[in-house]
């Protein structure tokens, strides 16, 4: 057991003061995976702060879309009327993700914040260079099969597990955070990074930053949209592969389409080469079978994962037909 401190806050200004005066603190939600990080040996913050008494839980819709507060629990945001009948990519997403114990648990910011499921970045008798830099990847050479089929290093292949996070990337939608210098927005699609030559690094949340929300513009993918999720088993399970797709038809013409991947990269992979092909084209099986091939240029397998270079591919093709109806 190793030790730590606890504090409890109550607004955005304390969280973030704490963590400015001690550094090595970390901020905990729904503890659904900062706990397991922490039971592993894979983290050791000195002090939790406790976040979950911020009045951060808020789904609210404007005219210019929806917002969400960071604190809001997978499964009310999933369950939220307004979410099902206009953002239903994303309810969708959500329902494919975890259990729903988990779900009842899991916030949006720890659902974003999330880590990778690489079982070598949980094993701390292995080399890792996300958990420990300079070690070495035990996956490049190693049982690699959930691993990233696109946007890898030498350093890292390791894939973002969340399913929510897919389909807000297809959503176009931000990340509103506040920090020490104040507040500001990242777009969901630049949120997450690359590994590059620093797989240390998830995302671009700099250090001392509190997510606090996030915010889907209005859209009209309500009807032809869908999250298609490939796993091991019904449930409980994360994705090998998952598309979202959503479009927006003109009788049976694309008018725009979008399109992201899970499973398949260390961030959300948005498909803007198969989205471009497909504006103002028939919305057929042969021309969603072209995107899909546009989408999969750069793919690399290291392995035991080679399956994905296939099955990515028949993915999208099938959300995009399910999409269709
Ligand atoms: C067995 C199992 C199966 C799962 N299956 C899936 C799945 O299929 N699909 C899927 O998408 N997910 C899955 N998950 C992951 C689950 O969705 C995440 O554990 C959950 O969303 C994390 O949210 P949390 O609130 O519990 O975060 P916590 O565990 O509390 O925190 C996670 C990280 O986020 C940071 N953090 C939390 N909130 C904020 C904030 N507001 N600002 C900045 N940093 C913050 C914490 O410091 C920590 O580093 C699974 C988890 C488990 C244990
Ligand atoms: S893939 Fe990334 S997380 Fe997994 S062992 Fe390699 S460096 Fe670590």
């Amino acid at each position: 057991m190793i030790n730590f401190e606890y504090t409890r806050v109550s607004s955005v200004k304390a969280a973030i003061d704490v963590l400015a005066k001690n550094p090595t603190s970390g901020f905990i939600a729904g503890g659904t995976n900062l706990v397991d990080l922490m039971k592993k040996g894979v983290t050791a913050p000195t002090r939790l702060i406790d976040i979950n008494g911020l009045p951060l839980k808020d789904v609210k819709e404007t005219p210019a879309g929806l917002n969400i507060g960071a604190l809001a629990i997978n499964s009310d945001v999933s369950e939220n009327e307004i979410v099902k009948k206009n953002y239903p990519l994303l309810a969708l997403a959500l329902k494919a993700g975890a259990s729903p114990q988990l779900r009842n648990a899991a916030t949006v910011g720890g659902n974003i914040m999330q880590r990778t499921r690489c079982t070598y970045f949980y094993d701390t008798a292995m080399p890792c260079n996300k958990r420990q830099p300079g070690s070495g990847c035990g996956a490049l050479q190693g049982y690699n099969r959930m691993h990233a089929i696109f946007g890898t290093s030498d350093k890292c292949i390791a894939v973002h597990p969340s399913d929510m996070c897919v389909a807000l990337t297809a959503l176009n939608a931000t990340v509103n955070v506040s920090g020490p210098k104040g507040e500001r927005k990242i777009l969901f699609m630049d949120f997450h990074r690359l590994p590059g030559d620093d797989a240390s690094k998830d995302n671009t949340l700099a250090k001392g930053e509190l997510i606090t929300g996030i915010a889907i513009p209005k859209n009209p993918f309500i009807k032809n949209i869908y999250y298609l999720k490939i796993r091991d088993r019904a449930s409980y399970a994360f994705a090998l592969v998952s598309v979202a797709a959503a479009l927006e038809l003109n009788g049976s013409t694309v008018k725009y389409a979008r399109l992201a991947m899970g499973g398949v990269a260390h961030k959300p992979w948005r498909l803007t080469e198969a989205e471009k092909f497909l504006a103002g084209k028939a919305a057929t099986k042969e021309n969603f079978s072209k995107a899909a091939e546009l989408a999969m240029k750069g793919a690399k397998g290291y392995g035991h994962n080679n399956f994905k270079l296939k099955m990515a591919p028949a993915a999208i093709v099938e959300a995009l037909m399910k999409a269709m109806g």
